[in-house]
């Protein structure tokens, strides 16, 4: 499923793409059939094919990684080096991803989804979004928090 969000990474238009196949098992998973094996594969013809009809965004963000991770690198590095004009995010649900990650990814977000923590709108969550600048891992999770909001988060 596909759709254009603008509240998942601050100050960014986004074509938002579910990937399925999750290996999370988060109590109160909001996508449960995200853990099945559905839709249609993600190949770059596909990427470019949906950034072509979706003129205007300016951010792929992938939710999910699936459960083959060669795969999936291979296919955000093709989007980074076809679609340099888009920044590019992931909201992966495990507790911490692998350095090249950062290195790929503008945007990163890690964490489960815990029903008793909330999501990155509460402040008592366990997620992190962090925003990738020159190689340095800025967490950006209070641009989440309407009040309060930190002033040297931009
Ligand atoms: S990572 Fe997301 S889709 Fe996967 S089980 Fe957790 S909440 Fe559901």
């Amino acid at each position: 499923m596909t759709s254009v969000v603008m509240e998942e990474i601050p100050d960014m238009v986004c074509l938002a793409v579910d990937i399925s196949n999750c290996l999370g098992r988060c109590e109160g998973c909001h996508s449960p059939f995200l853990m099945d094996n559905i839709g249609r594969e993600l190949t770059p013809e596909v990427v470019d094919a949906l950034i072509s009809d979706n003129f205007g965004v300016n951010c792929f963000l992938l939710l999910g990684e699936g459960n083959d991770q060669k795969a999936f690198l291979d296919l955000a590095r093709y989007v980074k080096s076809a679609h340099k004009d888009l920044a590019l995010a992931i909201y992966s649900g495990r507790v911490e991803v692998e350095d090249e990650f950062y290195s790929l990814f503008d945007y990163v977000k890690v964490g489960p989804y815990l029903p008793f923590k909330g999501p990155l709108n509460n402040r008592n969550t366990n997620q992190r979004l962090y925003h990738i600048v020159n190689g340095r891992k800025m967490d950006i999770t209070s641009r989440f928090w309407h009040h309060g909001i930190d002033p040297n988060v931009k």
